[in-house]
């Protein structure tokens, strides 16, 4: 079965308001006109509960299908990113420093269309939770809403989100089970030396020296530490140091990321982070101060539900179409959260060739409207039993 005729038909209504929402970009939880815009149109197509507020921004609409049954969870988000769009759309952003980089306006205005079309239908039993998250890009908007009860409010028995991709077709899908995007951890060290004249080394403890070591040696957790078959990123971003030619500084800091995909090696990073750190600097007597921050947790596909998700799409796309087996990314995303309450999937849907995400000349792909909204429709029919 190929795209839904009627999500076809809804093609230039979901495209204008994408474009609306590409226009007013809006940061972390402070979505608060985007909910408005999204809570007004789930009214306008007649979904039986909006509610505003969860998570703080977060809107959820319930759509109850013919008879009692389940409830499914379709997750979109609607927070943007501090980037200046560079795209020259005639929907570009109209607010300098704020602009939808990473689709999520493609995301809310598709999961939109879904609504109106299931709330149009009703062509299952139980309930269809559509979810709209503030603060994605860093907030942990996702966590902010299941810690505010909603997997229990709206009774969720599954949940499912989906992600454009640059450089997949449009048309394609793509997914896998288990681990599909990264646990993303922040750290940030500072090294405390004892500062002095640049040509008198020996009366100092130099943290700049110490730093380059550790910076250095923490290298050695993917290549030494981990598994090799196991993935493990650590990415010093940030070095500062200094501010003389000759002067040795008291204090050296870095800070950076570390990406994995097993929780396992998520505690072995830690572990060898602080060891490196604590170890390299007490033997140059310097010490260290070590901020380790978990943030968003992996992006985990349960099995059950990645079937659920591979059948909706293949279904939509043809089984061509659709990538069973992608390489999980080491980017991180706060579904994670909803995945970690309740079983689900995150699923790709192709954006064709575009600039990439979080890059200022990016714009989500509009052709990839229909194929998204007819894969959240298909899928909650399907697993509501229609
Ligand atoms: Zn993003
Ligand atoms: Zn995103």
């Amino acid at each position: 079965m190929p795209i839904l005729n009627r999500a076809a038909e809804l093609q230039d209504e979901v495209t204008e308001w994408r474009r609306h929402i590409h226009t007013h970009p809006e940061l972390l939880y402070a979505v608060e006109e985007t909910a408005a815009f999204v809570a007004e149109k789930l009214k306008s197509f007649g979904v039986d509960e909006v509610v505003t507020g969860i998570g703080r921004t977060g809107v959820v609409g319930l759509i109850r299908g013919r008879g009692p049954g389940r409830t499914v969870g379709l997750r979109a988000d609607m927070d943007a990113l501090p980037l200046t769009e560079i795209s020259g759309k005639p929907w570009a952003s109209l607010t300098p420093g704020k602009m939808h980089a990473c689709g999520h306006d493609g995301h809310t205005a598709m999961l939109l269309g879904a609504a109106k079309y299931l709330a149009e239908t009703r062509n299952f039993d139980g309930n269809v939770a559509v979810i709209f998250q503030p603060a994605e890009e860093g907030g942990a908007g996702g966590d902010a809403m299941v810690k505010d009860g909603m997997m229990e409010r709206f009774a969720i028995a599954e949940v499912y989100g989906m992600h454009n991709l640059p450089g997949l077709p449009v048309g394609q899908f793509a997914i896998r089970k288990g681990p599909i995007m990264a646990a993303t951890d922040e750290f940030t060290v500072t090294i405390k030396g004892r500062g002095g004249h640049a040509a008198l080394p020996h009366k100092t403890i130099d943290p700049i020296a110490i730093g380059a070591q550790i910076v250095t040696n923490l290298q050695l957790i993917a290549s030494r530490s981990a598994d090799p078959l196991k993935s493990v990123v650590v990415t010093v971003t940030k070095f500062n140091a200094g501010n003389a030619y000759n002067v040795i500084p008291d204090n050296a800091g870095f800070a950076g990321t570390v990406r994995t995909l097993d929780p396992e090696i998520r505690d072995l990073a830690e572990r060898r982070f602080k060891q490196i750190v604590t170890g390299i600097a007490a033997s140059h007597d310097a010490d260290a101060d070590i901020q380790f921050q978990r943030n968003y947790p992996v992006t985990f596909n349960h099995a059950d539900e990645t079937e659920h998700a591979l059948a909706a799409a293949r279904d939509i796309a043809g089984t061509a179409n659709v990538v069973a087996d992608v390489d999980p990314m080491m980017g991180g995303e706060d579904f994670s959260y909803m995945l970690n309450a309740r079983p689900g999937a995150f699923i790709f849907v192709g954006n064709g060739d575009t600039a990439g995400l979080h890059n200022a000349a990016y714009d989500f792909n509009d052709d990839a409207i229909a194929h998204g909204v007819s894969y959240w429709v298909r899928l909650a029919e399907q697993r509501l039993g229609a």
